[in-house]
Parts: structure tokens; sequence; C-alpha cells
């Protein structure tokens, strides 16, 4: 029974009722940590990461890796919603702060709230870059970089993998109301 309200309660998430969103949801089934309201930290070990999260998330957010760019779908979108991490369901960027940087990778230049994102220094590959994490799961998201539009001039440079995306309900009701 607690499986199926969750099943359904993903279910209510989806804008669209497409197969890829479905199969989206799918993807959550194994990891019980998702969750939009819960904002309660969350430490797993490695082995429990990696149980419950599909392969190329555990890549990015577990060991820090990076996606090809100019492959993820939210690269270019200019859908109104809100950003949220893939692997734990903590809000973290707004899509008015977001804005094509033509680096390969979607950037927003201003987390949704200072505590949803936090940062560490990374000196690996041979440079000096901010790393930035989910203020939640400690997940890797990607960098941050001081050559973003203002207000901020900061551009987050973040996988796409890591991301989950909703639509505004309200932009979508307007939509709707046009048509
Ligand atoms: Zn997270």
């Amino acid at each position: 029974m607690i499986l199926l309200l969750s099943v359904f309660q993903h279910c209510s998430y989806s804008q669209s009722p497409g197969a890829k969103k479905i199969s989206m949801d799918n993807s959550k089934k194994d990891n019980k940590v998702y969750s939009r309201t819960d904002s309660a930290k969350i430490a797993l070990t490695e082995d429990e990461w990696k149980k419950i999260l599909p392969q190329e998330v555990y890549y990015i957010s577990r060991q820090k890796g990076t996606e090809r760019p100019w492959t993820s779908k939210y690269e270019t979108s200019k859908e109104i919603g809100t950003y949220y991490c893939e692997v734990c369901g903590n809000a973290l960027f707004k899509s008015d702060t977001k804005f094509e940087s033509g680096c390969g990778w979607p950037s927003f230049y201003e987390p949704i709230t200072k505590g949803s994102i936090i940062y560490a220094p990374d000196n690996a590959s041979g440079m000096s870059r901010t790393e930035v994490m989910c203020g939640r799961c400690k997940g890797h998201l990607g960098h941050v970089f001081e050559d973003g539009p203002p207000p901020t001039g900061l551009r987050y440079c973040i996988n796409g993998v890591v991301l989950d995306f909703e639509k505004a309900k309200e932009a979508e009701k307007k939509y709707n109301e046009k048509l």
C-alpha cells in the first residue's frame, strides 16, 4: 500500500503523461530518500547510494562526474518552473534565473535559496574551481564561475542528469487558458 501511494505521488508530479516522464519516475522507485517536502539532510553510504540511484545519476552525483556537453534536454529549455535535485528532491533553481550560457550545460545565475546549495574548492584537473553540491544530499551538481550575467555575475554550470524539472502550475494554467 505504501509503495502504491508513493507511485501515485510521483505520478501526480507528471505534467505531461508521456512515456519519457513515466520512465523517469520509474527511475526513482528504489529511491526512498527522494522528497520534495522533507528537508532533513541525507547521509547514506556509497553502497546505499549505488543501490538506489540509476547508474548515470550515481556517476555524476556521487563520483563527481560530468555529463557530455550539449546532451541535457534542460540545456536549452525555456519552460517555466522549478529545478530540483534528481537525487533527493531538494529545490535548487527557478527557471527565471536560467540563461543560455552557450557552455553546453544548463546554466543559472542564482540558486533558489542560499541553503539549497553548498560550495567547496575544487582543485582537481589542474584547475581552480568552485564545486557546487546539493544542500540536502551533498550530491555533486557542477561548478560555479564568476562570468555570469547580472544581477549576480555568477554562472552555475549544472549537470542536467542530476536535475529534475517541474513545470510551474501557474504557467501551465495560463497556457491552457490561452488554448
Ligand atoms: Zn540532493
